[in-house]
């Protein structure tokens, strides 16, 4: 655990320090569970975001885009359920005056359990060597069963009073299984209790006709009521997709973890609409497809797992999350849902509109069914962020910090180094700068030794260093030097373009999706 937090505390200095991400307003201190994007933040968020959209709308013709606003008649709310039922339970530690949700701390209590079965295979798998069967021994140790079962059972009670809003039983459950507040070691704990997650405001100038209005808490509903218009003047045929990124907010409870869980943030999102009775095969599609993008980036497959939902929310049929290994643990980064007709039909029925689809080849009208792929932006950062960050020994015993970004995404592809600031180094390395910035991001450094300048990129997050020396001058050629393996290669000026395209280019990253 102590080497998590201290991994984890590495990257969030890390992202101070090179301009990915500041706290938001940090001279009054910040404001809690908001962040800003620096000079390097915006670009791999940027980049993100198009990865997604090009393997989303670019190269399917049955989806197309949308950027619905952020403000939404308030009847949408009501019709989406989120006025209801959008809350989570809390429940403050009265000794630490510290406020959970009270459902993580369960969660929490049971990932510990987990980790337990984690290390007993790890354990084994050591004793065992190349003979171990992980299957068989999570089946049959007794050990592992008995925690397997006991993680299980606590899952099933949580889920069963939440829907049941039994919340004196979740409080119960909690005092049953001793749970301490992780600050105080406390257990003196107040009632749980059900708390909205939409921010309010109004529109209007005059305190008495000024109409209560939420911040969007999904970009989701924005593609629902939008749907018959997109459908009707776009000519789409089911089944189609709506795709859109953009801001959501959520009062968090508890928005610890950086930009993980944060009230700002910006979701990535695509709803595909169906024939009623194909969404088991389309779920099974869109699960697939949404892995083998997030693999597409090579990130390690070890690192994604699909957790499915034993508890269904209202309106799914069917619910996976993507989980990541982020430097916490393996938590949810998308999720992919079989939302059925719920959405269409409830706006259907509180605006009076019909919201439905003539299928020519069934000759009839029906409300479409929907599976749903839904993406935090900034959790895929963290993912991405925490993952590319590495320590290297090098041969010399020196270490090395190296921020080893998909190329594809990052913020700079290339910085452009004089050897030295004379002789006509820095001119030549200026109008290599000049030709390739129609191309890529590219950087001039000229500052300190070269090897500082190698350094700073790594930490960057760069994927190629070009060094200019006073063979250049004389033969048009220069240094190109890789991120990751430090390779050094002598190239000609003239075919610089081609070599860092070859490696940034994003149609090869995303052919790598099967
Ligand atoms: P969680 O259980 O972590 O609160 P959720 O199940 O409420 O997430 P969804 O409503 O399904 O999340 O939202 C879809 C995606 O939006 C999530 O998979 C996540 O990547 C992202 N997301 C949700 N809430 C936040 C948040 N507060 N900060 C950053 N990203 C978020």
């Amino acid at each position: 655990m102590a080497r998590q937090e201290d991994d984890f505390k590495k990257v969030i200095s890390h992202a101070k320090e090179y301009g990915y991400v500041f706290k938001s307003s940090e001279i009054y201190d910040g404001l809690s569970a908001v962040y800003d994007y620096a000079q390097n933040g915006v670009e791999l968020k940027k980049n993100i975001r198009e990865y997604w959209w090009r393997a989303m709308v670019q190269l399917n013709d049955n989806i197309v885009g949308l950027d619905a606003s952020i403000f939404m008649h308030p009847t949408t709310w009501k019709a989406s359920g989120h006025v209801d039922a959008f809350n989570d339970p809390l429940i403050d530690n009265k000794d630490s005056k510290k406020r959970y949700r009270a459902d993580v701390l369960v969660e929490d209590y049971v990932a510990k359990i987990e980790g337990k079965i984690d290390k007993e295979v790890a354990k084994a798998a050591k004793r065992f060597g190349e003979d171990f069967d992980k299957e068989q021994f999570v089946k049959t140790n007794q050990r592992v069963v008995e925690y397997q079962e006991r993680a299980t059972t606590i899952l099933k009670r949580l889920g069963k009073s939440l829907e049941n809003e039994d919340l004196a039983d979740v409080k119960k459950l909690i005092e049953e299984l001793e749970i301490a507040c992780p600050m105080s070691g406390s257990k003196n704990w107040t009632d749980v209790k059900q708390f909205n997650l939409m921010f309010g405001t109004k529109l209007g100038a005059s305190a008495d006709s000024a109409m209560d209005l939420y911040l969007r808490p999904e970009t989701a509903q924005g593609i629902f009521v939008n749907f018959l218009n997109v459908q009707k003047s776009s000519r789409m045929k089911i089944p189609f997709g709506i795709a859109q990124t953009g801001k959501a907010f959520r009062n968090e409870i508890v928005a610890r973890q950086f930009i993980f869980r944060m009230r700002e943030f910006e979701q990535m999102e695509m709803q595909f609409f169906i024939k009623p009775g194909t969404q088991k095969e389309w779920y099974e599609q869109w699960k697939e497809k949404r892995m083998s993008w997030h693999l597409s980036l090579g990130l390690g497959e070890e690192n994604y797992r699909f957790h499915d939902h034993e508890k269904l929310a209202h309106y799914a049929d069917a619910a996976s999350d993507i989980e990541f290994r982020f430097p916490f643990g393996f938590k949810e980064l998308e999720g992919v849902h079989s939302r059925t007709d719920f959405d269409l039909s409830k706006h259907q029925e509180f605006s009076g509109k019909k919201l439905q689809y003539f299928d020519n080849e069934e000759n009839k009208n029906y409300v479409p069914y929907v599976i749903e792929t839904s993406i935090g932006l900034d959790r895929m950062f963290l993912a991405i962020f925490s993952k590319a960050l590495k320590e290297e020994v090098l041969e010399n015993g020196s270490t090395r910090t190296v921020l080893k970004l998909p190329s594809v995404l990052a913020p700079t592809k290339a910085a452009v180094f004089p050897l030295v600031k004379k002789d006509g180094l820095p001119e030549l390395a200026k109008e290599i700068i000049d030709d390739l910035k129609w191309d890529f991001n590219v950087l001039y450094d000229q500052k300190d030794a070269v090897g500082r300048r190698y350094r700073r990129q790594d930490a960057n997050g760069t994927p190629f260093c070009i060094t200019v020396d006073h063979q250049s001058l004389e033969d048009q050629t220069v240094t190109i030097r890789h991120r990751d393996t430090m390779e050094q290669q002598r190239v000609a000026i003239a075919d610089l373009k081609a070599i860092i395209k070859k490696e940034v280019d994003m149609k090869s990253w995303l052919m790598k999706m099967k």
